[in-house]
């Protein structure tokens, strides 16, 4: 059994370590939160989550979905998602130890969790889901699809494709913050080719929530008015050109198409609904990893945290969860989408951080930004900076559920 002081060991915006104890400590404090304001949830018979399917699981909004529902609602929960397991004296991956810990306190409290780890993406994971659904948990109720990915390989055609976060049709400079040497610099960021457009819509498209949802349909594993959320964003237009209007805004409209499409099928078939829900930018192995928006989060972080606004990724879930998904029916916007982006899309939110923009430099970027919570929330996702850990301590990392 491995013990070993864990230092964090980053590389600009990714973390290649994470520390068990400090995943642990998170997990923690979400289910917390999940268990104290699950019971203020105005949920009804129908709307209560009894059995969920959470894609994408492991980290970030579909962690905190998966909480929100066990802790909120006593729900039955399968994970599926794709982290590195400990090996040697190398530390498996945040997702894999926030499992470990989310399984422990599971055990402890008497709740059904199985966890998959495995690529969503491919036909046997598809089928040990449906597997284990029907011998243990079904029907599914709820199917959260919350996966981020750098590639998928396609189940029918075994071509790798691997997504971009880039312009379409001209090239787009902005200011961006250098996570390494914390300066604020400028990037250009060259347009997409037609190929690359293409390989984002596949990776981060609809077409394997779509699989997902009509297999479990077909296989007769969904519960009548069972419900399936996926997740986007939208943001401020200053970001629209790498994100809106980028080649991961073309993968989220396919997005919103499949929800189209699968909303029709699930009212035909058993009186469900497919939505999605635009949430708010949060601090994520995948929102760190894009140009420009970690700058434009250290200003959001400040001009909400100022407006007692701010929520952060478990927050937006609880609210998701307990309050607008607990009616029969949730507020849709003009493209029924359920909107939990709305306290950052306040138009006095945005016209503050909209004045600082022009304003923010590597000088003045902790003094008029919120860059020490976005860094500290980067660092936490990997388990560093946790309030309650002693990081000089030896820790196991060897850990399995
Ligand atoms: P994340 O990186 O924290 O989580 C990604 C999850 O996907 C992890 O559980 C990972 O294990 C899993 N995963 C990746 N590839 C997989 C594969 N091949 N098979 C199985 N699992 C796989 O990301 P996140 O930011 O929580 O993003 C989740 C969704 O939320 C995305 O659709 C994203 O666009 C959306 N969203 C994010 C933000 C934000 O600010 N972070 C805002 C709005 C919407």
């Amino acid at each position: 059994m491995p013990e070993q002081v864990v230092n964090m060991r980053a590389r600009g915006f990714i973390c290649i370590n994470a520390h068990p104890q400090g995943c642990a400590n998170n997990v923690a404090r979400q289910v917390d939160a999940a268990q104290r304001e699950g019971r203020h949830a105005k949920i009804t018979p129908e709307t209560r989550v009894k059995n969920a399917l959470i894609l994408g699981g492991s980290t970030g909004y579909g962690l905190a979905s998966r909480i929100a529902v066990a802790w909120g609602f006593q729900a039955r929960t399968l994970g599926v998602f794709f982290e590195r397991p400990p090996e040697d004296d190398r530390t498996a991956t945040a997702g894999w130890y926030n499992t470990v810990a989310l399984d422990r306190l599971a055990k402890r409290d008497k709740l059904f969790a199985a966890h998959i780890n495995g690529d969503a993406f491919s036909d046997e994971v598809k089928r040990e889901a449906v597997e284990l659904i029907r011998r243990e948990m079904a029907p599914i109720d709820l199917v959260v699809y919350s996966l981020a990915s750098p590639r998928r390989v396609h189940p029918r055609t075994g071509e790798t494709h691997n997504s971009v976060l880039k312009p379409i049709g001209a090239a787009y400079t902005n200011k961006t913050i250098d996570l390494s040497t914390r300066k604020v610099t400028e990037v250009t960021i060259a347009p997409a080719s037609e190929k690359e457009i293409e390989d984002t819509v596949a990776v981060m498209g609809g077409e394997d929530w779509e699989m997902w949802v009509r297999l479990l349909e077909a296989e007769g594993l969904l519960a009548p008015g069972a419900r399936t959320v996926a997740y986007s964003y939208i943001g401020p237009s200053l970001t629209w050109p790498v994100y809106r209007d980028g080649t991961i805004g073309r993968a989220k409209v396919d997005l919103e198409n499949a929800a189209a499409r699968l909303d029709a099928l699930l009212q035909k078939k058993i009186g469900g609904h497919a939505w999605v829900a635009v949430n708010k930018a949060v601090v994520t192995q995948a929102s760190a990893a894009i140009p420009v928006v970690p700058l434009y989060m250290s200003l959001l972080f400040r001009v909400m945290g100022e407006k007692k606004t701010d929520e952060d990724t478990a927050a937006q879930m609880r609210r998701l969860f307990f309050e607008i998904l607990a009616g029969k029916m949730p507020a849709l916007d003009e493209a029924r989408r359920i909107r939990v982006d709305d306290r950052e899309m306040r138009e006095d939110v945005q016209n503050e951080v909209a004045a600082l923009w022009p304003q923010v430099n590597t000088e003045n970027l902790s003094t008029i930004s919120g860059y020490a919570t976005f860094e500290r929330g980067f660092r936490n996702l990997f388990g560093f900076e946790v309030d309650g850990v002693d990081y000089s301590l030896p820790a196991e990392t060897d850990l399995r559920w």
